[in-house]
């Protein structure tokens, strides 16, 4: 029947930025007879409510979980052991419990242990975001045309991944099936490492702010300030992030930096040639990148301009 939700209730835990965005596409997609959402910040939820993201509220994981057919965590990977800890015993049978965490070998090993085998635990990382944070960041169209990435453990129920497959679909994302350790490795450089990179990048202009008196500031079209919309990041994700995908976020700075002393390299001996073929190569990937429909070509990220 048409009308019949995909669940009959779902609990989202963290009504943060991307816990309030997959609420909002919930409501949207009619995807569940009820929402229930948790959040451990009495503040959060207060806000959460006041915008009427879900249909109950809790502060407490085991109360929030109780019934739900999809259970989905959207804290900060650190903290997903510790709400797996907490909803655990409260799980119904045959609920899928998944997440939204930026890294997935990790979350798998902190929840495998602690769930009970009645339930099928599939991690996801939809890969889409925004530079902000809490439930009023969140819109519901921010996973429409974005990948989702499912990382099913050998042997998942295939009953369970398709449910979940469906759901994403129904949030407007298209998913890909990945292995865990894989996507950690893709996502050390194509989000983790640039991520790192800008923060760096602004940390050390900020400690040259003192010498140029804000100079860093008022010029700050010149480049930098695109770095700084990825460094105003949530300082609490991207800490669990780094700690929790150390090794692929090692191996590919290593890589990165090795790339860095060839381009040096270029600079000292006049390479002219060198810089020349490799700035040709990275704008082909702009390119591709917005043929694909991951941005739109608009000039300057569209950002309005005086004729
Ligand atoms: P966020 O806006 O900071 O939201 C996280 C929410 O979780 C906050 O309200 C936080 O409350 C709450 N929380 C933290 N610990 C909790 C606990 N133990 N129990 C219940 N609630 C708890 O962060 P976000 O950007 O939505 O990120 C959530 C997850 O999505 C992360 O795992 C991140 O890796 C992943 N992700 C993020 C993006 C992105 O672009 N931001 C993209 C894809 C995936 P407090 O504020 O009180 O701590």
């Amino acid at each position: 029947m048409a009308d019949t939700p995909l669940f009959d209730r779902i609990t989202i835990v963290g009504a943060g930025l991307i816990g309030s965005s997959v609420a909002r596409a919930i409501r949207r997609g009619k995807l569940a007879g009820h929402l229930s959402m948790v959040d451990a910040s009495k503040e959060v939820l207060n806000e959460a409510e006041a915008l009427g993201l879900a249909d109950s509220y809790s502060l407490n994981a085991a109360e929030g979980v109780a019934g739900a057919a999809l259970v989905m965590l959207a804290v900060p990977v650190g903290a997903m052991a510790s709400v797996g800890a907490t909803m655990a015993p409260a799980l119904m049978d045959g609920a899928i419990v998944s997440d939204v965490g930026s890294v997935k070998e990790s979350v798998f090993k902190a929840l495998s242990p602690l769930l009970p085998d009645h339930v099928h635990l599939i991690p996801g990382h939809p890969v889409a975001g925004t530079e902000q944070s809490g439930p009023g960041a969140g819109f519901a169209s921010l996973f429409d045309g974005r990948w989702c990435i499912l990382t099913p453990s050998e042997g998942a129920d295939q009953g369970a991944l398709d449910k979940l497959t469906a759901f994403w679909q129904g949030l407007g994302s298209t998913v890909e099936i990945m292995d865990a350790k894989h996507h950690d490795l893709v996502l050390a450089i194509t989000s983790h490492v640039p991520h790192l990179i800008a923060y760096n990048i602004v940390g050390t202009a900020s400690d040259l702010e003192e010498v140029t008196r804000s100079e860093v500031i008022k010029y700050s079209a010149g480049g930098f300030r695109d770095f700084t919309r990825i460094a105003a990041s949530d300082p609490t994700m991207w800490r669990d992030v780094f700690l929790n995908n150390k090794d692929a976020v090692l191996e590919m700075l290593g890589r990165f930096s090795e790339d860095l002393t060839a381009l040096q390299r270029a600079i000292r001996w006049g390479d002219g040639d060198a810089l020349f073929d490799l700035f040709s190569r990275t704008r082909e990937v702009r390119r591709r990148i917005i043929d694909a429909g991951q941005d739109d070509a608009k000039a300057d990220f569209g950002r309005p301009h005086e004729d």
